[in-house]
């Protein structure tokens, strides 16, 4: 895929001439978050009059800012969404500028691509990355005229605190800001703290980028291949050891099959310590759903967000549990079914085996595509999918109890594979690699064996197998900082503290975060991943669920004026 290279535009506006004091800020790391937060910042730098001075850098190590790593435009088109193309667009919901293009994603597919602009469509991520990209420029070429802008395709290696300012060091640059947003989402393509994989190390420790991880330099044609972890990145590993080699998946009479290439693995066993699978997300209008449903899910969200709030938090398991156990089952009742509540303590409780986890996708398949009424399993994920926006303003924030995270973690942990799984067509993709005998379930509860066995058996023994490659499929979880990045130093140097109970890093209502005595740390903010728990589902393109990136800009602009009126003073 081809865009304009964004190369023609990073020579920012010249600089102040004015001899005003200049008030720097830098932007490190220009994924999406960078993205949402420069539109933010552009429309709020819009109402400030005096304006001099100012300076914008952006350091982004990739080459597209905006799409940044995950998005790379670069990327192989079997790596696909996880969100349905309606649901994304860079822009908030009600803040538009007229002044220039916002169109959404399924607006701009409309114009660029066509015959992708499906609503529904789980579009390759290279082409959303072209999407955020693309308006990225726009974002750029409007602060431009604001201000000095410019980018540095550079990695930061270091920040460091001078008085109320931050310098920022890369390879070529050593400059004190006022400001400094970190935005470094994922910090790269990266693997699991070394201690997490202590004695189970891996020959392949991260897929990403696939092209060059999974290679079949790195893993051999016709190899037995172990992979450790069973979500959706390992789903990515398996496409890009098949698909991704030439083989081809083709979908006829509503099921999918694979014709192998002979490049592929002979075998693929993933494995997981429960063996329960994610479900498919299921496709609207396809879903056999009575209308009627719709209309109980605003009812189920108000009663949250009504919930009284308690001094020192909700307590998740008596507060709000109940609710979505309610709504959960009250949806499945009217979809004909009975047995939601047993249907979950049933699931919650027991490991499983390669054939249930086959059988289980199979159904959440058929009912994601409107080949069956909706399960138990799709009442439980729908009531989560929905439910998800007041949690997230319930939760975030201090909104639970300390002691209550001991609940929340596990249970959202096996709502997020009920709720937030693959594709349907991504899941059918896989059903018929297990088909084809390509992916091997038997193994898919148990230990990971790790590098030094060589072979992998079934929790009873009876099968082993010699083993080729393993790989490992788990991304670091957001608490797990990368040991040498900025984050890690700056939690190092107490400047950063961390909730407790989700161990994220704990940041304000402006994404300011809060050092261990509970102040906001000046001139630096802090988004994304790093803050998973603090604010709950930060890990996402949506742009309907936080407004941190306006509280942000808005309390950016304030700092701007008030260092412009100590300025004449
Ligand atoms: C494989 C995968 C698939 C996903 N699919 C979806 C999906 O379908 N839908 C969804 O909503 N979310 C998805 N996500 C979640 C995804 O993380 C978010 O959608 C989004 O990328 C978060 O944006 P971000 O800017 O916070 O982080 P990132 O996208 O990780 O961007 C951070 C940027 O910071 C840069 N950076 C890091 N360190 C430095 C440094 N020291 N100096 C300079 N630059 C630096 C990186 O190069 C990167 O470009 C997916 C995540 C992964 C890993």
């Amino acid at each position: 895929m081809s865009s304009a290279s964004v190369k023609d535009n990073i020579v920012g506006s010249p600089q102040s001439s004015c001899g005003e004091a200049r008030f720097r800020i830098a932007v490190i790391g220009c994924g999406p978050k960078g993205l949402f937060c420069l539109e933010r910042l552009l429309e709020r730098l819009t109402s400030v009059e005096n304006r001099r001075g100012l300076e914008i850098v952006i350091f982004e190590q990739a080459p597209y800012p905006g799409a940044g790593q995950v998005y790379d435009l670069r990327q192989p088109d079997y790596l696909r969404m996880n969100f349905a193309s309606h649901n994304i667009s860079a822009w908030p919901p009600n803040g538009h500028l007229n002044s220039f293009p916002q169109p959404t994603l399924v607006d701009w597919l409309q114009q660029y691509f066509p015959h992708m602009a499906k609503p529904d469509a789980f579009i390759p991520r290279a082409l959303v990355g072209e999407y955020l990209h693309w308006c990225f420029q726009e974002v750029f070429k409007q602060l431009k005229r604001l201000a000095a802008v410019r980018i540095e395709r550079a990695s930061v290696s270091q920040i460091t605190r001078e008085g109320q300012s931050w310098r920022v060091d890369s390879p070529h640059d050593s400059t004190v800001y006022d400001e400094v947003l970190l935005t470094v989402g994922h910090e790269g393509w990266r693997t699991s703290l070394p201690q997490k994989l202590a004695g189970h190390p891996a020959d392949v420790n991260s897929v990403f980028p696939t092209e060059k991880q999974l290679s079949v330099d790195h893993v051999r044609p016709q190899s037995t291949v172990v992979i450790r972890g069973f979500g959706l990145t390992a789903i990515d590993a398996i496409l890009a050891m098949t698909e991704g080699r030439g083989g081809h998946l083709k979908r006829r009479d509503g099921k999918w099959f694979y014709t192998p290439s002979g490049q592929e693995p002979s075998t693929i066993i993933p494995c997981s310590r429960s063996g329960r699978p994610m479900f498919a997300k299921p496709v609207p209008g396809k879903a056999l759903v009575p209308e009627k449903v719709k209309n109980i899910w605003p009812r189920y969200r108000e009663v949250l967000l009504q919930l009284p709030a308690q001094t020192d938090g909700l307590d998740f398991e008596r507060d709000m549990w109940p609710v979505i156990q309610d709504a959960a089952k009250y949806a499945f009742n009217l979809c004909g079914g009975r047995g939601a509540r047993q249907w979950f303590d049933s699931w919650y409780m027991v490991d499983c085996d390669g054939q249930t986890a086959a059988e289980l996708m199979q159904q959440s398949y058929r009912v994601a595509m409107g080949q069956q009424n909706p399960s138990a399993a799709w009442a439980w994920g729908e009531a989560w999918r929905q439910l998800y926006p007041a949690l997230v303003a319930r939760i975030s924030h201090g909104g639970l109890k300390d002691n209550s995270w001991a609940d929340f973690h596990p249970l959202a942990a096996e709502m997020e594979r009920l709720a937030f799984g693959p594709p349907a067509e991504n899941l059918g993709r896989l059903l018929a690699l297990i088909e084809h005998q390509i992916v091997d379930l038997r193994f898919v509860s148990g230990c990971y064996p790790g590098t030094e066995s060589r072979s992998i058996e079934t929790e009873s023994g009876t099968t082993q197998l010699a083993v080729d490659h393993f790989v490992n499929a788990v991304l670091p979880a957001p608490s797990e900082l990368a040991p040498e990045g900025l984050l890690a130093a700056l939690v190092q140097d107490r400047l950063v503290s961390r909730h407790e109970p989700s161990q994220a890093l704990l940041v304000n209502r402006e994404a300011r975060p809060l050092d261990s005595a509970g102040h906001p740390t000046a001139g630096l903010a802090l988004f994304g991943r790093c803050t998973e728990g603090c604010i709950l589902g930060n890990d996402t393109l949506s742009r309907t669920m936080h407004d941190h990136p306006e509280t942000w800009a808005n309390s950016v602009c304030r700092h701007l004026l008030c260092s412009k009126g100590k300025t004449h003073e």
